[in-house]
């Protein structure tokens, strides 16, 4: 779920691993805790709170020493948020310390069998007992104990390991929560995430599940928690450092949003031909046959990413008219699903590590559904799972509420939607029309983007107010639910996204006066019905902030505010007419004095159920 570093080599790794540390803070997280080994003796210093808490309590021991160690940022699962639940845990037998992502299902067997050998728990995590497991089979050789104990193990797991008697070894594995190990000359740096490696060497493999490496100052050996070696692949990370460093911006969200435009080039590149009206999608062209032949569609995904799915829902059954429908992956995955010839399930996640859209897809692809990726991490979990995918390239996504991976996810699900529609009856003059529209919307991101001030300013009204709807119609819809999850998401506002309409039906008790609304009102389809709905809550006494196309004055006579976007055919427009949603609740959270890259329970990549 969170952070995990650890180092073998020559140099004194303390600093070097909270360095590291700290580039995974944005993940969310709630303690931290760092252990070495220095002259075969195991120091633990761990705490609740941030990483800067962890700096202070070390400063007040004197520090740690030592070529060897590991740190964790924990997000608690099992167990509340205090000192001795925190990451490293050591057992009590074999002189063994070990972090842990993920959860251990069956803890409270193993705790049950452990405490009956006499073992003493000084934490109510379950992964204490891994630690302790591991200890209690340890007999001269971590990496065999390791094996051994992950034999024992159901749940999720990214695990580094060390132990007293074999003071130049770190042993790490992986089942359903990422790892990688960095391969620099003679050191090794080993992370959850390529960007706390890249500092130090840009060489690395991920480890599969049920992968066990061991790694020394002089090499690694990578097996099965079956002992079967297996040989990974090195490879050369893509992260560049200044991707994931601030620049001249505030925070990561708001740098990401200034980006998308540059991000959905990035997206595009490549992937259209304007003048053939082709859209090419080399991730997907071996299953071109398969694709045309599709009869339903399930976009499947969590948070943020289920929006950018209902987006495509709409969007593959307008332009493509297959019947889709757009569903929670933790839904999805229990009830049962119908899967008939012919389905074809999209799985969206940013990470391509998020636990119930994995699990989601797994279900359906047991089921014999065509499985198609939309993720932005390339080798996750999701992208290796899926029989074929295509990439966001929106690059690293750090600010924990989700901006340009999800307007890359709008974009590649308008790619897919399009390459769809052309293989079955769209012309490709109209496909060309709509290539030359799709090509144009980073630039019209950037003239909304430079509105940035009166979004401030328009912002500031409203700030005070706790309780906010966001509205919207046909594409737009999930447009609102998206503007609502920002706002809650970073600055606590308790914010519903619905469908305009949806509002008479119950929500509409909540109007009182001085409720902000927002609509979205960009000219479409259902333009008029909407500003029906903006009359209906202004007559009660609610503050209309309009989101509309450039040069509709007509809504200036009803709305409060408005800010206004390019003109765009409707499907495309979500894409602009979210910017302006993300930029308020970036302003929110900063006005409110919130902090922005690390919102209070979030997790940048949730990877547990
Ligand atoms: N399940 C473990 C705990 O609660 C690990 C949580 C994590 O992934 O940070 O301590």
């Amino acid at each position: 779920m969170c952070g995990i570093v650890a180092y073998v080599g020559s140099k004194q790794c303390a600093n070097l691993m909270l360095e590291g540390l700290k580039r995974l803070e944005y993940r969310g997280y709630d303690s931290a805790g760092i252990a070495t080994i220095d002259q075969g003796k195991i120091t633990v210093v761990k705490t609740v709170g941030r990483v800067a808490n962890l700096e202070d309590k070390l400063e007040q021991v004197g520090g740690i020493r030592g070529s060897i160690g590991m740190c964790h940022t924990r997000w608690a699962t099992h167990g509340g948020v205090t000192d001795p639940n925190a990451h490293p845990h050591t057992d009590d037998k074999s002189g063994i310390c070990l972090i842990h992502n993920g959860i251990i299902e069956n803890y409270v067997a193993l705790k049950t069998y452990l405490e009956e050998k006499g073992h003493k728990f000084k934490s109510q995590t379950d992964t204490e007992v891994l630690a302790m497991l591991i200890g209690e089979l340890y007999d001269g050789d971590l990496e065999a104990a390791v094996q051994a104990a992950l034999r024992e193990v159901t749940g999720a797991y990214g695990i580094v390991v060390m132990c007293e008697k074999e003071p130049d070894t770190l042993v790490a594995a992986r089942k359903g929560s990422p790892l990688m190990v960095g391969v620099g000359d003679g050191e090794f740096v080993i992370a959850s995430d390529g960007s706390a490696i890249i500092a130090h060497t840009s060489h690395a493999f991920t480890l599969e599940d049920y992968q066990v490496v061991k790694v020394t100052p002089k090499g690694f050996r990578t097996s099965t928690i079956h002992n079967v070696p297996v040989t990974p692949k090195v490879q050369q990370l893509e992260i560049e450092l200044e991707q994931i460093e601030l620049g001249s911006f505030s925070h990561f969200m708001q740098k990401e949003i200034f980006e998308q435009p540059k991000a959905l080039r990035n997206t595009l590149r490549g992937r259209t031909d304007a003048r053939e009206g082709k859209i090419v999608l080399g991730g997907v062209s071996n299953f071109a046959k398969q694709l045309t032949a599709t009869r339903r569609i399930v976009l499947t995904g969590q948070g943020t990413a289920l929006h950018a799915a209902t987006i495509g829902e709409y969007l593959i059954e307008d332009l493509a008219r297959i019947y889709s429908v757009a569903e929670y992956g933790s839904e999805f995955r229990y009830r049962n699903p119908i899967i008939e010839e012919n389905t074809l399930v999209i799985a969206v996640s940013q990470s391509g590590e998020t636990a119930d859209t994995l699990a989601a897809l797994i279900e359906a692809k047991e089921r014999g559904a065509l499985a198609l990726g939309v993720v932005n991490v390339v080798g996750s979990s999701i992208a290796r799972e899926t029989d074929a995918g295509v990439y966001l390239r929106v690059g690293p996504e750090i600010g924990v509420a989700s901006t340009k991976a999800f307007t890359g996810q709008v974009a590649v699900l308008t790619l897919l939607g399009l390459y769809l529609a052309r293989r079955r009856h769209m012309s490709g003059d109209e496909c060309s029309d709509l290539i030359r529209e799709l090509e144009q919307i980073p630039d019209k991101m950037e003239r909304i983007l430079e509105h940035d001030a009166k979004v401030r300013k328009v912002t500031e009204k409203y700030v005070d107010r706790e309780n906010w709807l966001f509205l919207g119609r046909g594409y737009n819809y999930p447009t609102a639910l998206e503007g609502a999850l920002k706002l809650k998401e970073i600055s606590y506002i308790h914010a519903e996204g619905m469908p305009a309409a949806e509002m008479k039906h119950g929500p509409i008790a909540l109007i009182n006066d001085g409720m902000p609304a927002v609509f979205i009102a960009n000219k479409g389809r259902q333009y008029e019905k909407v500003i029906s709905n903006i009359q209906e809550v202004k007559s009660r006494g609610g503050r209309i902030i309009a989101v509309a196309t450039e040069g509709d004055e007509h809504i200036k006579k009803m709305a409060d505010d408005v800010f206004y976007i390019p003109d765009v055919p409707e499907c495309l427009s979500p894409m602009l007419a979210v910017v302006p949603l993300q930029l308020m609740a970036y302003h929110a959270a900063v006005i409110r004095g919130h902090d922005v890259d690390k919102p209070r329970n979030l997790a940048k990549s949730v990877t547990v159920e």
